[in-house]
């Protein structure tokens, strides 16, 4: 039972740093906010802190303060902009836990009543509806 360190070359550091193009939702000087580009459910959106580590076992509780807030902002933002039932709010430690992207990151996953998730890591989403929803969250944030 071994855990990898942790690896500053994850996708979600290419996004900070602006290597790799995302859909931003919202940014402060500790956390982004940004679409996911394989949406389990219209709005799904992940928040990751700035700081590394590869997920909530080796996270330090002074960077899961300031997400927190963040992410509770963002789930009732979501719930209001996709006009929905509820929200899941996720986060998988290691593979066996599901984890794929090891840099932590909360899921916020808008639900309505009777619409099942799509597959987890399952189907790219267009770009253009994730730019669309983007917005969508953006202005409930906003609002
Ligand atoms: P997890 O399996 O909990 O580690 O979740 C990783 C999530 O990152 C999955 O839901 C993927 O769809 C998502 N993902 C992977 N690459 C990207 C990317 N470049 N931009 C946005 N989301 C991504």
């Amino acid at each position: 039972m071994t855990t990898q360190a942790y690896d500053e070359n994850n996708i979600f550091v290419k996004i900070l740093k602006g290597e790799i193009p995302s859909h931003k939702v919202y940014e402060d000087e500790h956390t982004l906010a940004f679409m996911d580009v394989m949406p389990q459910a219209p709005g799904h959106l992940l928040v990751i802190p700035k700081t590394g580590s590869r997920n909530l076992l080796d996270a330090d509780p002074a960077v899961l303060l300031n997400m927190v807030p963040v992410v509770q902002k963002l789930a009732v933002a979501a719930k209001q902009a996709f006009e929905a039932d509820g929200v899941v709010v996720a986060q998988f430690n290691e593979p066996a836990a599901g984890q794929t992207v090891f840099h932590l990151h909360f899921h916020v996953i808008p639900r309505r009543e009777g619409e099942p998730l799509k597959p987890h890591s399952g189907t790219m989403e267009d770009q253009g509806v994730l730019a669309a929803h983007a917005e969508k969250l953006r202005a409930a944030l906003a609002s």
